[in-house]
């Protein structure tokens, strides 16, 4: 049959639009990767073709015993990464994973706590807007106005108030180390589950440079897909067995049906090469880069939420600069680097303006990028942000300048070449 440039060439025009961007931008989402194109490879493949509902080896369907082999590395190797008992890899994102967590541990109208949305949390942990705010009834923790950390006796002691039946800990924009062992203490005090979402940590704690949770958590969610660097998807883990039966049951029949085998071989494929001793090398030159970037950037005048970061992302609060995150965005991008607004905590700018950006090494660091690349990256976002003099937009000169200085940085980091 026809390759798809022939057989559909706007959808081609469209991925190959959006691989020169891939190739040309720094990407600074903390939430993206670049994969390898081995995980490529495995999630573009005929598995796409199969049904395969149920588990390996109690399908309900014929003709599995090859994506039941799959399926089956993809789940051992989580195990091991992880050193774990049990893993559920087919939830087809982490919100999916969430959702059934929730699903198989709580009823509709329980209780739970979880980390405020404005304070890093995800909107999967009890937005009013998502289904976990709608159909229980969350409770949640801030972070300290002071120094912008968790503050755990705040959490022992809203646990105590509400006794919620669950207690949610993890976020999508908090850069410090979490303390996962007095999460479960809290947890043990009132008879709540602990759920740990990991889905921004993951590839850190798989490589031995974040707190792990898997010692204290009832349960951890996460996706593949962020500093893990597989396909984009959801997982489970857990080292309760039983639990773990009703996880299986509430991902399917429970949420889903057939799984992606496509996806969840290019799960494999990811966690076997986080398996290797290069991914350890990999998360550290992550966190590193994040700090050598952070340094900078507060060099230069802006402000990092909680002063620094012990992971792979940072908030920059941009309120000493004057400038709103929405611009800020705006003009990186106009200079070839890609990130995204986020609220600081406490922010009164409404949530689709903001004051901060927030910014990540995993991508930059695949491609090859150490910390003198980020020193360099530090300085160019903090020219543009300078040159906007508190405005909405950057001077175009200084745009142009750093658009030819991020070609040359790109084209010296190749990807997918
Ligand atoms: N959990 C956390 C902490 C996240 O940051 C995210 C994604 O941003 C998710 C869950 C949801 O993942 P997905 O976008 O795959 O549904």
């Amino acid at each position: 049959s026809k390759s798809l440039a022939d057989a559909d060439p706007d959808v081609f025009k469209g991925i190959q639009g959006e691989l020169g961007r891939q190739q040309e931008q720094i990407e600074l989402i903390a939430s993206e990767n670049i994969v390898s194109k081995a995980v490529l490879e495995a999630q573009g493949s005929v598995l796409t073709n199969k049904y395969a509902e149920g588990y390996p080896g109690r399908r309900y369907y014929g003709g599995c015993e090859y994506v039941d082999v799959t399926e089956d590395l993809a789940r051992e190797r989580a195990k091991q990464l992880f050193g774990c008992a049990f893993a559920n890899v087919q939830p087809h994102s982490g919100a999916q994973a969430n959702q059934a967590v929730f699903f198989a541990l709580l009823q509709p109208g329980d209780t739970f706590l979880g980390m405020d949305l404005a304070c890093g949390g995800h909107l999967t942990h009890g937005s009013p807007a998502n289904q976990s705010g709608k159909w229980f009834r969350p409770v949640t923790y801030k972070v300290r106005e002071d120094n912008h950390l968790i503050d755990y006796d705040h959490v022992a002691e809203m646990a105590e108030k509400e006794k919620p039946k669950l207690i949610v800990a993890g976020a999508s924009a908090y850069s410090r180390h979490i303390d996962f062992k007095r999460f479960r203490e809290i947890a043990d005090s009132v008879g709540a589950y602990l759920f740990v979402d990991m889905a921004h940590y993951a590839g850190l704690i798989a490589g031995g440079v974040y707190p792990d949770p898997l010692p204290h958590a009832h349960v951890v969610t996460t996706t593949t897909h962020k500093t893990l660097r597989g396909p984009r998807g959801g997982m489970i883990l857990s080292n309760d067995v039983e639990l773990g039966k009703k996880i299986n049951s509430a991902v399917f029949p429970g949420l889903q049906g057939g799984p992606l085998e496509h996806v969840i071989a290019a799960k494999a494929v990811a966690f076997g090469e986080a398996l290797k001793p290069e991914f350890k090398a990999y998360a550290k030159q992550v966190v590193l880069n994040a700090q050598a970037l952070a340094g900078v950037l507060v060099e230069r005048g802006l402000a990092i939420v909680s002063g620094g970061t012990d992971s792979h992302l940072m908030l920059v609060d941009l309120r000493p600069k004057g400038v709103t995150g929405k611009a800020t965005e705006l003009q990186l991008e106009h200079a070839l680097m890609t990130c995204n607004k986020n609220g600081v905590p406490f922010d009164t700018a409404p949530f689709t303006v903001t004051s901060g950006v927030r910014l990540g090494t995993p991508a930059g660091t695949t491609r090859g990028f150490g910390e003198e690349e980020f020193k360099q990256i530090g300085h160019w976002i903090a020219d543009v942000v300078s040159s906007m003099n508190g405005g909405d937009e950057a001077d175009p000169a200084v745009i142009a300048e750093v658009a030819g200085k991020v070609r040359e940085l790109t084209r010296r980091f190749p990807i997918y070449g």
